[in-house]
């Protein structure tokens, strides 16, 4: 049971708009709970207008530290006393922490998927990885993948945004390459790379029959995973295991980026399992197919 609170009780909370489906808190009570650290983790509404105040008060209140979501991972980093290499590279913080009154911003988005894959027994080195998509969550996948990958391939619907990524990523001296999302060179990229990430929106409820990669192109050696964890088994995951590919939903990076969170906030090893049952349980409540 978690400890009742008191006046010693530090408390963290995200920050989005909307933010009442958030499973972060859920997530986080559980852990603190299972190693029975007097702290709790709440959600706040925070809309673009009053995000400084929110901030600043969160600070004035000692708020000991705050998951941010969207639309604020971007506007977030102007707040930040100290940043670290991948808020500086991305230009968006999802994690900070309140450190007496300076704020340090982090990003564990792309840490998330890196973990999720590698603790699912995907190897990386040495890999060519397409990525659908080139939107915020795309980009903290792309900067964290290029340290392990040999090639990464983007492709978007704007195709300018993934060229983008693509020559911002080109320092760190890998096959790097952005193109146009269409289902032709979906089919292209996928002959030759061993991991499918698709990192937009398509596949998120309610549009929940729609995948962009046609089931033909999934073969067994591939392996596939979604970042989309509403529903937990997307069309594209669905199809992935029937074609006999190994796949690893968005659950895992949500899991993933949750617990480098939280052991940034608390010094302490997350406890994985704690927290993936809190999730599933929370999801399971809320009616979503697990
Ligand atoms: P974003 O708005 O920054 O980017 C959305 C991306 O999806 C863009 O590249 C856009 O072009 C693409 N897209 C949208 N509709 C499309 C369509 N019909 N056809 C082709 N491309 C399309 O959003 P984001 O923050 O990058 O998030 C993307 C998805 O990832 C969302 O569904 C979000 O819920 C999910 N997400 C999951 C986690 C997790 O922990 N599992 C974390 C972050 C985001």
């Amino acid at each position: 049971m978690r400890m009742a609170i008191s006046g010693r009780t530090e408390v963290f909370a995200v920050i989005g708009d909307p933010i009442e489906h958030t499973l972060s808190p859920a997530m986080h009570n559980a852990a603190f709970e299972y190693l029975g650290l007097d702290f709790v983790f709440t959600a706040f509404r925070v809309t673009s207008d009053e995000l400084e105040n929110a901030v600043r008060g969160a600070c004035a209140l000692g708020i000991r530290g705050l998951n941010v979501t969207m639309p604020h991972k971007s506007s977030v980093t102007e707040f930040l006393d100290w940043a670290d290499p991948s808020v500086k590279f991305l230009g968006a913080a999802n994690t900070i922490v309140n450190e007496r009154g300076r704020l340090r911003g982090f990003n564990t988005d792309g840490i998330g998927v890196l973990k999720a894959l590698k603790n699912n027994g995907i190897t990386l080195t040495g890999k060519k990885v397409l990525v659908l998509g080139a939107g915020g969550a795309a980009k903290a996948i792309a900067f964290s993948l290029m340290k392990e990958v040999d090639e990464l391939c983007i492709l978007n619907r704007d195709a300018t945004k993934a060229r983008e990524i693509a020559s911002a990523m080109k320092p760190f001296g890998k096959i790097i390459e952005g193109n146009n999302l269409t289902p032709q060179q979906i089919q292209v990229e996928l002959q030759d790379s061993d991991v499918l990430i698709n990192a937009t929106s398509v596949g998120m409820a309610p549009c929940t029959s729609e995948s962009l990669v046609h089931p033909a192109w999934l073969k067994p050696d591939l392996r596939v995973m979604d970042i989309v964890y509403n529903p937990i088994e997307t069309k594209l995951i669905r199809d992935a295991k029937t074609a006999g590919a190994k796949v690893i939903n968005g659950l895992e990076m949500l899991l993933y980026q949750g617990a480098a969170s939280f052991e940034i906030w608390t010094q302490c090893k997350a406890p994985i399992d704690v927290m993936r049952s809190a999730l599933l349980s929370r999801l399971s409540c809320a009616g979503a197919t697990v």
